[in-house]
């Protein structure tokens, strides 16, 4: 019913139909794949051997580029929209999710802060992961991964900057992480990455539980764009 009286329309150029008409899906342009740290191509998103260090992760795939119309997609997810936006963005990235190795894999949404979820109501990442669980039968470990604080939001911060703000905000259930070592790999869901400092810091504690050649890998929907020494805070998402 509620449809009938407030039809969906694209959230960029409110023609009726779709969260994002098909003109505009058309705008959210594919990354390429890249190391997460140097930013040059690399095999299927894999950090090259020389660029990793010890709290890096084997790789962070990632679909789209982060852009206006990403964000759009995002605010109205976050904020506005939750169920049927979640479901739309799921459907976009649903047969891109189809090449991605997640054989013996578990997915760990990346953590909000417990105000955050109360304040909106629900955790994205953590809906998201239940699409993609849905859908590739692929298990999810929730209560594993806690947020401290709740810190300043990324988006307001340079590079520097970011890798203090996150420094020993996460704490884990030990004798859960220890539990993951039963998986091939743990795959930590996102919706954006921009310097990869909060990714690299929840890799630092997952390590401490588990065996050294367990892989953490990522995956987030958005690959922001992010210089050094600079900060991006028209562009960026909140958490
Ligand atoms: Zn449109
Ligand atoms: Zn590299």
């Amino acid at each position: 019913m509620l449809h009938i009286l407030f039809p969906k329309e694209c959230l960029i150029c409110s023609k009726i139909g779709l969260w994002l008409c098909k003109k505009c899906q058309k705008k959210l342009v594919q990354t390429l794949p890249t190391c997460y740290i140097c930013k040059s191509l690399s095999n299927k998103y894999c950090t090259h051997n020389g660029c990793l260090d010890k709290n890096s992760l084997n790789k962070i795939t990632t679909i789209w580029k982060y852009n206006e119309y990403g964000k759009s997609l995002i605010h109205s997810y976050k904020y506005k929209h939750r169920f049927q936006v979640g479901d739309f963005l799921f459907s976009l990235i649903e047969d891109k999710l189809k090449t991605f190795d997640m054989k013996d894999s578990v997915l760990i949404p990346l953590p909000s802060h417990k105000m955050k979820i109360l304040e909106r109501g629900f955790s994205p990442t953590e809906s998201m992961c239940e699409l993609i669980s849905e859908k590739y039968k692929i298990p999810v470990e929730k209560e594993i991964i806690f947020k401290k604080q709740n810190n300043t939001n990324q988006a307001s911060l340079n590079y520097t900057e970011r890798e203090k703000n996150v420094l020993n905000i996460f704490e884990t259930e030990k004798d859960r992480v220890k539990n993951l070592a039963k998986y091939k790999q743990a795959i930590i869901v996102d919706d954006i990455i921009t310097t990869g400092s909060t990714l690299n810091e929840i890799n630092k504690v997952l390590k401490e539980c588990v065996p050294e050649d367990f892989n953490v890998n990522a995956l987030c929907i958005f690959q922001g764009i992010f210089r050094k020494n600079e900060s991006q805070k028209s562009l960026q998402s909140d958490r």
